[in-house]
């Protein structure tokens, strides 16, 4: 059997078809520049064969069911293109429209972004003109954070911080947003492998019985570090949309809508202090 032949197929028996395919065509494209015309031409299997290693090895990784993201060592979002590697969790599609959201306010000001992963949101409205401070839990994340901003040269103050325990200040900013871990331990069930083996749980998994740890501390932080006329913005779990919305009325947020992302899942809050 062809080689090259071979690797398609084993993706395509492992992925299904269309998603082996799409992979294929992604790894042809951007790592040995062949586009979709190439391969219908059969370029593929002209390739050198130190390639064809390469191609191998990043087969492979995948059939393991590494994210192709963590493979390449980069992921674009917003129009740039992130580091990302297995400390921070790789930036999904529909969390565009959170930025989109947050770019399309009137002003630009102060703002924070409290779990800043590899750093995509508080980079993309930097570049944006915000004035942007970003935290996260995770050292190895903050380092990849940091390493996205020099390469796309944003100008981000990166905080490690806890906002479980956030250190006493009385700083305060125009703007709030925030993408907390929100998947409910039982939604495991129904999860890629790729997600499940390879990204980093403590920016996934909240326990089952306290689901909205994150929205209740960080709704509380921002009451008391918002500016007047400051808003809050949460990317949150479907599933728990309404639940969300009613802690951060109750926590004492005006004007609290939920938004639906490209995938017509209640996915954003937006709230008033
Ligand atoms: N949306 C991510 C997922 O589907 C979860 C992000 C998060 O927990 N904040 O895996």
């Amino acid at each position: 059997m062809h080689i090259m032949l071979s690797c398609r197929q084993q993706l395509e028996r492992h992925y299904g078809v269309r998603e082996g395919m799409a992979l294929y065509r992604i790894v042809m494209e951007e790592c040995f520049a062949l586009s979709q015309a190439d391969i219908l031409l059969g370029k593929d299997s002209e390739i050198s064969r130190s390639d064809k290693c390469r191609l191998m090895e990043i087969t492979g990784q995948l059939l393991k069911n590494v994210p192709l993201q963590y493979i390449l060592g980069y992921a674009d979002f917003c129009g740039h293109r992130f580091v990302v590697r297995p400390g921070c969790l790789i930036p999904r599609p529909e969390t565009e429209d959170l930025v989109s959201e947050i770019a399309g306010l009137d002003g630009r000001g102060s703002l924070l972004e409290i779990g800043t992963g590899s750093g995509c949101i508080a980079i993309s409205l930097a570049l944006e003109g915000f004035d942007v401070t970003a935290t996260d839990v995770s050292a190895e994340a903050l380092e990849i954070a940091g390493q996205n901003a020099v390469r796309l040269g944003a100008k981000v103050e990166f905080v490690h911080e806890n906002i479980l325990h956030p250190v006493p200040s009385d700083r305060v900013w125009d703007v709030i947003v925030s993408n907390p871990p929100y998947v409910m331990c039982s939604e495991k069930d129904g999860m890629d492998a790729n997600v499940l083996e390879y990204e980093p749980h403590l920016a996934l998994f909240v326990p089952d019985d306290d689901p909205l740890l994150f929205y209740r501390h960080i709704s509380g932080y921002a009451l008391r570090h918002l500016a007047q006329g400051g808003r809050l913005f949460f990317e949150i779990n479907h599933l728990l949309a309404e639940e969300t919305a009613g802690l951060v009325a109750s926590a004492g947020f005006r004007d609290v809508c939920l938004k639906s992302d490209r995938y017509e899942k209640k996915r954003f809050l937006c709230a008033c202090v």
